[in-house]
């Protein structure tokens, strides 16, 4: 199987009645990087920057950001990187940052909203991708936006910082893209002005799938409780899907479904075109897509979807397509 995969590696991934998909890799420290070539990935859908903060013992100073940033888009060459800005705080506390005790921490002062509401942070980190893009494609995209007006507040941020080294005389980034995640479910209900506030979206389904369901991802109690592969899901990813290619936007999901054969699938079958995971999951992903009839897949899957009884039966009916293929 693996050197099958790896026999993949350099063939991009068309479906057998022709339509191309997008593969990326996931990745957060230098040690992720010699995966992109070895695993054919297209670019990295999803640099966790947090990584970085969370295995050092002191705050990264700018010049360190600078230097991780930098040598990720030298190793990466041609293949477009997405830069996620901090996503820390709730679960994911720095020793060396005061933390405030939080009795729900996923639905606490976490990411984007730590951000805005500590501007210094953010503003040394944007500085640092700037600093560290100079004369690529910088593309920056920011986790747990729940609404538009934050993604302009961070635009604004990053503004001041373009000026801020132009006025230095830094060489500027030849271009800046700024997206956001989508996973929180508020998102879904502002999809028009959210596309025309950004260049890109990525939906991380992890966490719309918790607060969707109301199921904490980290326990297991209730964690695979409720199937992605739903037609509640479903529904609502295809939803930015359409406001995405509505508003001629950009759209990957970069959450672990995306590296899950069945599911991917089902991402294909309501739109995706991009999708980011991690380095291992490419090969198999790509094989299942070489496969593929996406005709055939819409036609079982989309009388599936409209349906309104109580029992959807989509996983099912998908794990029964797979099988056929
Ligand atoms: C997600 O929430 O799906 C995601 C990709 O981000 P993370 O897993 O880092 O929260
Ligand atoms: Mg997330």
């Amino acid at each position: 199987r693996q050197a099958q995969y790896r026999l993949l590696r350099h063939k991009p991934a068309v479906t057998r009645d022709g339509v191309r998909i997008g593969l990326n890799m996931n990745a957060g420290l230098l040690v992720d990087l010699p995966h992109l070539a070895e695993a054919g990935a297209e670019g990295i859908g999803l640099f966790r920057t947090e990584l970085q903060f969370m295995v050092a013992s002191t705050m990264p100073r700018m010049n360190a950001q600078t230097q991780l940033y930098a040598s990720v888009l030298a190793a990466s060459g041609e293949r477009p990187v997405t830069f996620r800005t901090l996503d820390i705080g709730g679960d994911k506390v720095l020793p060396y940052m005061r933390s405030h005790p939080e009795e729900n921490p996923a639905l606490g002062w976490r990411a984007i909203r730590l951000g805005l509401d500590r501007p210094a942070l953010l503003r040394m980190q944007l500085r640092a991708l700037i600093r560290a893009g100079a004369g690529h494609e910088l593309r920056i995209m920011l986790p747990m936006v729940t609404e538009v007006a934050e993604i302009e507040q961070a635009r604004a941020l990053l503004d001041r910082e373009v000026e801020h080294a132009r006025r230095h005389g830094h060489e500027l980034p030849s271009r800046i893209l700024l997206g956001s995640m989508v996973e929180v479910p508020a998102l879904l209900f502002q999809l028009e002005a959210l596309m025309a506030a950004v260049d890109f979206v990525s939906v991380g389904s992890n966490d719309l799938l918790q607060y969707m369901t109301a199921s904490d991802r980290g326990n297991t109690l209730v964690a695979s409780r409720f199937d992605p592969i739903s037609r509640h899901f479903l529904r609502a990813l295809r939803a930015i899907v359409t406001a995405a290619d509505a508003a001629g936007k950009p759209v990957t999901l970069c959450g672990e479904i995306a590296g899950r054969p069945l599911a991917a699938l089902a991402l294909v079958g309501i739109g995706f075109r991009s999708l980011s995971m991690s380095a291992a999951s490419i090969g198999p992903i790509k094989a299942m897509l070489l496969a593929l009839d996406i005709t055939k897949l819409n036609a079982l899957l989309d009388p599936l979807l409209a349906q309104n009884g109580a029992e959807d039966g989509i996983a099912e009916a998908l794990r029964g397509f797979a099988a056929d293929q």
